[in-house]
């Protein structure tokens, strides 16, 4: 059995290594990605300074050697072979693409000059080939105030890359035109903004405490912001990870500052509503929240304004459709029962998802395992039941992009591109630099 997993981020790369770990059936895979290297959020969403959590990619690393699995980078489904051409191909394909794209606010001034998405942010601090370079290196130097909007993972991310110093990042595989531009930051303030309480923050303990610990950052919050509600206080009894986030808010409201360069401002019950500046973002409006019975929010009606040159938009990354395939455009993902993926109720025959794409943009990168496993459980039970189309192209994919002549990055040519970039660090030092431009990509690819 042939089977194509489209996208090489946790959860495909789980996926390809649930299919050739099993004996009951012997399958060859080819994981499939737009980017010429593989390991998606892993190289473009944890943070750099996260050493440990990237350190991942070493364990996904292991399952590209393994047999039968094919990696295949730089081919855009869609761009240079369509969704049916690429069915058409393999027994089966798992859809596991990730949601790339951002969530907007919605509100008045969101598209100034000098607001971006978190999604943007991170992709060019993580040196993404198609990132904004131009933007990000006029943004970081100009501005001396940024607002983060969201209080999960991702905005905590953000936060602490905006208030390091660069000593704290430059043992990071960041590119070094990233560290230059950090180094280059007159960001003094850093806003983080949650529209609920400290109790419905999404953020996590281990992650959150790391704000309190920076070298050149003092973090800010008001008792007001730190005191609970009657049903918030119920909630941080009752659940053990929420409390433990409650006490870290509450002891840093506790703190004297010690009048470090840089401020981390953490606001709870503060939503920004409109965002003004001449041409730039300069002002943001921010109205005080109360939460609902049901654990919304409501506007209080009572606004203050922030000076910000940066505003950050961490409300949450999307998935996007995949042309002739069905999506569910109210919650971004695509429509399945068991990982199969579903038109119009019915199974496609011989197509799966797994990941952000399935479930939306939640959960570590653990979890990804086991939806991925359950998703191949799926797929093994119609191979073994034989309700697997039969693919009626033979010459396979490879060929087909051949003739259009798409210049594929096989396994040898990520594994070029790995030592590439080691060897990069090692002139500077680190263990690693991430080659940013797509070109550089290609090039060390073909250094095999
Ligand atoms: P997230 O955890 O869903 O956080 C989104 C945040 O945006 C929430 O605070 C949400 O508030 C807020 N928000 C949404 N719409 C808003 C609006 N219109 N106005 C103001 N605020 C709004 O998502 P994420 O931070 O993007 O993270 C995605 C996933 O990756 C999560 O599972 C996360 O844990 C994971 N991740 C993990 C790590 C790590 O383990 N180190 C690092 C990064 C990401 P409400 O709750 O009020 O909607």
């Amino acid at each position: 059995m042939r089977v194509a997993v489209v996208g090489s981020g946790p959860s495909g790369i789980y996926a390809a290594d649930a299919l050739v770990s099993q004996e009951d059936v012997p399958v060859e895979v080819d994981i499939i990605d737009r980017l010429p290297v593989p390991f998606g959020l892993v190289r473009y969403g944890v943070a750099p300074d996260h050493v440990s959590i990237r350190s991942v990619r070493d364990t996904l690393n292991k399952v590209l050697a393994k047999p039968g699995v094919r990696f295949l980078g730089n081919i855009t489904i869609g761009q240079d072979v369509t969704t049916a051409e690429l069915l058409d191909c393999y027994d089966a394909v798992v859809l596991t693409y990730g949601a790339s794209s951002d969530r907007q606010l919605g509100i008045p001034g969101e598209d100034l000059d000098g607001s971006v998405a978190a999604t943007d942010f991170v992709a060019w601090y993580c040196g993404h080939p198609d990132a904004d370079r131009e933007r990000f290196e006029r943004l970081i130097p100009t501005a001396t105030s940024a607002v983060v909007v969201g209080v999960g993972n991702v905005a905590v991310d953000v936060t602490r890359v905006l208030a390091k110093t660069v000593g704290e990042l430059d043992s990071t595989d960041m590119p070094q035109h990233v560290l230059d531009t950090f180094g280059r930051s007159g960001i003094t303030d850093v806003y983080l903004l949650g529209r609920r309480g400290p109790a419905q923050a999404t953020f996590t303990t281990k992650e959150l405490k790391e704000l309190g610990e920076l070298v050149e950052a003092d973090v800010l919050v008001s008792e007001e912001d730190a005191t609970l509600d009657e049903g918030s206080a119920a909630k941080a009894e009752a659940e053990r990870a929420i409390g433990r986030n409650v006490a870290v808010i509450q002891e840093w409201a506790q703190r004297t500052p010690e009048g470090k360069p840089r401020r981390i401002h953490v606001r709870f019950l503060s939503r920004p509503i409109e965002l003004t500046g001449d041409g730039r973002v300069s002002t943001v409006i921010v109205e005080r929240t109360r939460l609902t019975p049901e654990g919304g929010v409501e506007g209080t009606g009572d606004t203050e304004e922030i000076s910000a040159d940066l505003v950050v938009r961490s409300v949450g990354y999307r998935g996007t459709p995949l042309e002739d395939l069905p999506f569910d455009e109210r919650a971004n993902v695509i429509p399945h029962v068991d990982g199969r993926v579903q038109r119009d109720g019915v199974s496609l025959p011989g197509v799966y998802v797994a990941g952000w794409i399935k479930r939306g943009p939640t959960g570590i990168i653990g979890t990804n395992k086991k939806d991925a496993v359950a998703t191949v459980e799926s797929l093994l039970a119609d191979a073994a039941s034989g309700s697997l189309p039969t693919p009626g192209n033979s010459g396979g994919l490879e060929v087909l992009l051949a003739e259009r002549g798409v210049r594929i990055v096989p396994t040898l040519g990520w594994n070029a591109i790995d030592g590439a970039e080691q060897a990069l660090g090692a002139t500077r030092g680190r263990d690693r630099t991430t080659i940013h431009d797509r070109e550089d990509l290609l090039a060390a690819a073909q250094a095999i």
